[in-house]
């Protein structure tokens, strides 16, 4: 606990919009291969958080930290090239290509980092791209063309194409946002197995996904850490609950 130098780590931060304080002194810290839950209230900062992680938003003050680097003077193009992965609610992956060649394209994006690369000069791509296949559970459409995927499926593709960028960190948005019952479990199952080697942040509205996540929660509240913990401790902390009932 309380480690600065290996994973994800926040101390003190906060985000000051025209006088609002959209983060008020957040600390928090993921270990790495941690899977992670926030959750809270809209307004609560989650967004602010990760715009704060990945430099898209720079903190007022506090300390933000990953892999023992220090990110707060660091743009959003040397963060991504730490091995911080961001996935936004909106997939953008590429319907008139397949599941295999967007996962190619991704690997060799320009704009990757020079992990990815290195598969690429040996001549390891394919085989990247089809163990990456079966973390995202989508061997079996490698032809398909990606618009011809479910909802789901697309969702699972763009995280398979963050993967093939060799992240040691993933920042996941609302995953399951309009994904049927089933594919929210899957999509559950598919992040518990993306952790271990990554750490992943997931930042998620629906309960029942947190629960079958299984993970530590950190429950979000006015810029800060409300209360954090199992899901059966923060759903019984009654500063939680007078949140989540008081509106
Ligand atoms: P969440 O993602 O938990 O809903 P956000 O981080 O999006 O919360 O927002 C936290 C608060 O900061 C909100 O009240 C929002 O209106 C405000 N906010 C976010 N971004 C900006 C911005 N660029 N300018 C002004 N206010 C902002």
């Amino acid at each position: 606990e309380g480690d600065s130098t290996t994973g994800l780590y926040l101390d003190g931060v906060s985000v000051v919009f025209d006088g609002f304080r959209a983060l008020n002194n957040l600390s928090l810290i993921v270990e790495p291969g941690e899977l992670r839950a926030v959750i809270g209230p809209n307004g609560a900062g989650k967004t602010t958080m990760m715009d704060v992680i990945t430099g898209k938003t720079r903190p007022g003050s506090g300390i933000v930290r990953f892999g023992g680097r220090d990110l707060t003077r660091m743009d959003e193009a040397a963060i991504a090239n730490l091995g911080i992965g961001r996935k936004f609610q909106k997939p953008t992956v590429f319907d008139a290509l397949t599941v295999f060649e967007n996962l190619e394209l991704a690997l060799k994006a320009p704009r990757g980092p020079i992990a990815c690369l290195r598969w690429v000069l040996r001549g390891e791509a394919r085989t990247r791209i089809e163990r990456t296949m079966a973390e995202i559970g989508l061997t079996e459409r490698a032809a398909d063309l990606a618009g011809l995927l479910s909802h789901g499926q697309r969702q699972w593709l763009e995280i398979g194409m963050l993967l093939m960028q060799d992240p040691r960190l993933l920042l996941v948005d609302e995953p399951v946002a309009g994904m049927t019952d089933h594919e929210t479990e899957q999509t559950a199952a598919l992040l518990v197995g993306i952790a271990g080697t990554r750490s992943v942040v997931v930042v998620e509205h629906d309960l029942e996904f947190v629960k079958a996540l299984g993970s530590r929660v950190t429950v979000l509240h006015e810029g800060s850490v409300l209360s954090e913990g199992s899901i059966t401790h923060v759903q019984n902390d009654p500063r939680v609950i007078e949140v989540y009932l008081g509106r």
